[in-house]
Order: structure tokens, then C-alpha cells, then sequence
């Protein structure tokens, strides 16, 4: 699933091609949207909000979409078209006079009135990207539960928005914290600001790098590492899929260097060679089995 800074970075992209353009024929492919019609209105804003994309038009108008595991925004310049083997997985084709943009296998592709986006984004969290990011609340919402593993809180998009399962991981190991740590433990203001500090440096770095390190396999400590040496210690990474917890899902640690309790849950221990989940290569993989958890897709999308 893309984080917040992936999103941002996207929103930006998609500023830059076509803010100030004018739709001349929009193709919703999506059952609820099938007869909407954007044509005449101009593209005003693309705004990042946690994992949330909100594309604003003239009139009042706000497209909401949310990737999900897959989602993606594809452009083209003028004149140009996807190819048609993209065909199938094309959700909205948004022609303006200048680029075209297609909304590709998005999950969520909604319309709202632009003074109604709070229906949408309300519920979570202070956005950790923004500029005007509300640290104070997010630390309330974040404490409110003294109980509550850090990583599960940090992950729990309606305390603060926008951190996902690789930047949580990495600020638990860099904050010397085993991720089920009780938030009541660990000194929240400096977590945050390390995620938000991270986040904000990805911003303008291509890739997602906690070590400082680009080159190919050194980029995290230790998210899709497991069983390899812990760059700090030589401890192998441990990992746990976290399948059935609430917004847990797989966790990687060094059980030397990140001291704390360790899942209480019915999970299974890491088996020898086992390679699974993401590796630092490839983000967000299709086949999540968080996806087919019962209740996943209920309610508002984090
Ligand atoms: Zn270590």
C-alpha cells in the first residue's frame, strides 16, 4: 500500500501536469459515477491527505480516490492514449486540454461536493505531511489508549494520518522499541517527529530510505529483511505476520536491539527461509492477505 509520502509525492506529480487544464471528457468506469460528467470544469488542486488523494474541480466539485494496495494515477501527454491492453484495469480516463489522466484499478473513486470532503477525510487523524501538522493532536489520539502497541497506533490512521507499515517499522527500530511496546512506555513526541522528519526527507528523495544508504538492498534496517543480520548488531531480523490484529500486519524487528514484549497472538514464528511479504524492492505486492481479512473494507478507508 502506498504511505503517505508516496501519495504526496503523487499529488504533486499530478499538480505539476494538470492543475489549471480544462476537462474536455471524463469517463467514469465505475458503477456509481457511470453517467458523471466533469467536462467544462477546471482542474483546480491535487491534495494529499494521510493515504488520501483529493482532486478538486471548478464548480465545487472534489474526486476522492484511495490506491489501496494497487491503485495508481497514469498520465499522458496531449493527443497520446494508454495502451489498450491497460483497457481492463481502467477505472476513470480524465482528458483535459492538455495531458490525460487515467485513474488505473483504483479501489475508491468517489465524488463529493468540495465543501463536503470531511465526509471522506474527517475521521482520521492530523496528516503528518501537512504543513500545518497538529503534533499535539496527534499525540492525544495516540496516547489515548496507554495499552496499545506502538506499532498498531502509529499504524492506526485515525490518531495521525499518512504512516504506513514501512516508515512504523523503521521508527520502532530506530527508537530502540520492539513494536509491541505500550505506547505509555515510549516518549511519543520524539517517535513522531523522527516518522514525520523521515517521511518529510522521502519527500524529496526518490525510494523510501530510513539508513541513508540508496544503494539496492541497504536502504531499510529492517523492514523485508527477515533473518538477516540486523545491520547494527548481527541479530537475525525476526519477523510476524500479525494477520487478524487490528492494522497489524507484517512486522520485522531485531529482538536485540529493539527490547520489549513480543506478540501475544496466535500467530506462527518466522519458519527457516521464509521469504514472504515485501522485500526492499518491491512495495506494496498484490497478494496481501490483509485484503481478504473479513471486515477489512468496512467503513471509512484509513
Ligand atoms: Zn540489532
Amino acid at each position: 500500500m502506498p504511505e503517505g509520502d508516496s501519495v504526496w509525492k503523487a499529488a504533486r506529480r499530478m499538480r505539476e501536469q494538470l492543475v489549471g487544464r480544462t476537462v474536455v471528457t471524463s469517463d467514469f468506469r465505475v458503477p456509481q459515477h457511470a453517467t458523471a460528467d466533469l467536462s467544462g470544469r477546471t482542474v483546480t488542486a491535487f491534495d494529499s491527505y494521510g493515504k488520501h488523494m483529493l482532486t478538486r474541480f471548478s464548480g465545487g466539485i472534489t474526486l476522492h480516490t484511495h490506491f489501496e494496495m494497487d491503485g495508481a494515477w497514469q498520465v499522458v501527454g496531449p493527443g497520446k492514449v494508454l495502451p489498450r491492453s491497460f483497457d481492463d484495469e481502467v477505472r476513470l480516463v480524465l482528458r483535459t486540454d492538455g495531458p490525460t489522466a487515467y485513474a488505473l484499478r483504483m479501489p475508491v473513486l468517489e465524488l463529493v461536493a468540495t465543501d463536503r470532503e470531511a465526509d471522506v477525510v474527517g475521521h482520521l487523524g492530523p496528516d503528518i505531511l501537512a504543513d500545518d501538522w497538529d503534533e499535539d493532536e496527534a499525540l492525544r489520539r495516540l496516547a489515548a489508549d496507554p495499552d496499545r502497541p506502538l506499532v498498531e497506533a502509529l499504524l492506526d490512521q485515525k490518531d495521525l494520518a499518512g504512516i504506513g507499515n514501512l516508515w512504523a517499522v523503521e521508527t520502532c527500530y530506530l527508537r530502540g522499541h520492539s513494536p509491541w511496546t505500550p505506547v505509555r512506555d515510549v516518549d511519543l513526541r520524539a517517535t513522531v517527529r523522527l516518522a514525520r522528519r523521515m517521511m518529510q526527507h522521502s519527500l524529496e528523495h526518490p525510494g523510501q530510505v530510513t539508513t541513508g544508504d540508496t544503494r539496492r538492498g541497504m536502504t531499510h534496517w529492517v523492514y523485508g529483511r527477515a533473518e538477516r543480520p540486523c545491520r547494527r548488531c548481527g541479530t537475525p531480523v525476526v519477523f510476524r505476520d500479525s494477520t487478524g490484529a487490528p492494522y497489524a500486519r507484517e512486522t520485522w524487528w531485531c529482538p536485540s536491539c529493539q527490547p520489549g514484549p513480543f506478540p501475544s497472538l496466535e500467530e506462527r514464528p518466522t519458519r527457516p527461509g521464509l521469504r514472504r511479504g515485501v522485500n526492499e524492492e518491491s512495495f506494496g505486492s498484490r497478494t496481501r492477505r490483509l485484503s481478504g481479512r473479513p471486515g477489512y473494507s468496512r467503513g471509512p478507508r484509513a
